[in-house]
């Protein structure tokens, strides 16, 4: 019970839990001032069609780096970053620096490219279609050069204003996708309900097709359900021209991946629109 893990937790405490206490308070101290020391920058992931090799979309990717802690991925910082509430400016941060770089993509020519954001559940608690309405007009930006990927997490939260927010990004035209589905707590029944139009599939489980029998049937399980539900779908973490096959095989139409290239700074992320057609595998 609670209780007795909290006592063993108290005589588990050694100078390396204290190390980490340490790491902790210096990794948001840093955090709370990265804004305005201009410390992070977007990486952008072509997501492409699989058959064709055309990019569909760039997935924007935070970056930090850190006079003290050096570069940090996202996975280190961002759930430090919603503990603190300081997500709610980092996410304002960089929904306004995609914005800004899909338009500037938009004026240089390279077509109408679409932008994909990933958004923490706390930044639905803090007028995200207010702030998402106004940067569109402010870059005079359709919401359709806008996806917006969040988590299953958004939805277990429950906030009362969710829905509401849901409704609204669907009004201006913003692209609704679930990060990492299949990784969640939830039931499926919400699925139905929520005014989305995409799901994409974890890394988790495109990692073992096409050999591991359970990822094979999970990807089969999604993309059915997308099918059937009129969802587009999107599979994570593609890093073979195995995998490649397999996806499209089970009908996955669009996919991201080491294998056609990672995160990229805004300039090769041009240059890859704008000459070959047809991304080239990378070297992970
Ligand atoms: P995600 O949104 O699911 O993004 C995919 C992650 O997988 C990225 O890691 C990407 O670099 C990595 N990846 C892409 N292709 C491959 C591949 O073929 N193989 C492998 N092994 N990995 C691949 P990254 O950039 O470290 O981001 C990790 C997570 O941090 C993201 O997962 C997302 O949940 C979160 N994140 C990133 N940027 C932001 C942001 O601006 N705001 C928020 N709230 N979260 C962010
Ligand atoms: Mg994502
Ligand atoms: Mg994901
Ligand atoms: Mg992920």
């Amino acid at each position: 019970d609670v209780k007795h893990r909290t006592r063993n937790a108290w005589q588990d405490f050694t100078p390396e839990l204290a190390q980490k206490q340490q790491d902790r308070v210096l990794m948001e101290t840093q955090l709370r001032r990265a804004v305005d020391n201009e410390e992070f920058h977007l990486v952008y992931q072509p997501q492409v069609d699989l058959r064709r090799g055309q990019i569909i979309a760039a997935e924007a990717l935070i970056r930090w780096s850190n006079h003290q802690l050096g570069e940090q991925r996202p996975d280190l910082f961002i759930g430090h970053a919603e503990t603190t509430g300081d997500i709610v400016r980092i996410g304002r941060w960089v929904l306004r620096e995609a914005c800004r770089q899909v338009r500037q993509w938009r004026d240089e020519g390279l077509g109408v490219i679409r932008v994909a954001v990933n958004v923490s559940y706390r930044q639905f608690a803090d007028d995200l279609a207010r702030h998402v309405r106004e940067l569109l007009e402010e870059f005079d930006l359709p919401g359709s050069a806008l996806e917006l990927e969040f988590t299953e997490r958004v939805l277990i939260e429950d906030a009362p204003a969710t829905l509401r927010t849901f409704a609204e990004l669907r009004a201006l035209g913003v692209l609704l996708s679930i990060d990492d589905f299949g990784e969640g707590y939830s039931a499926l029944n919400y699925l139905r309900r929520l005014p989305i139009h995409g799901l994409k599939i974890s890394q988790l489980f495109t990692e073992g097709v096409p050999g591991n029998r359970s990822d094979v049937a999970v990807c089969q399980a999604v993309s059915a359900i997308a099918r059937s539900l009129g969802l587009g779908l999107v599979a994570e973490g593609i890093e073979s021209e195995s995998q490649r096959q397999f996806l499209l095989q089970l009908g996955v139409p669009v996919g991201q991946g080491f294998l056609f290239a990672p995160g990229l700074p805004p300039d090769e992320f041009a240059s890859r629109l704008r000459g070959a057609q047809r991304p080239q595998a990378v070297q992970a």
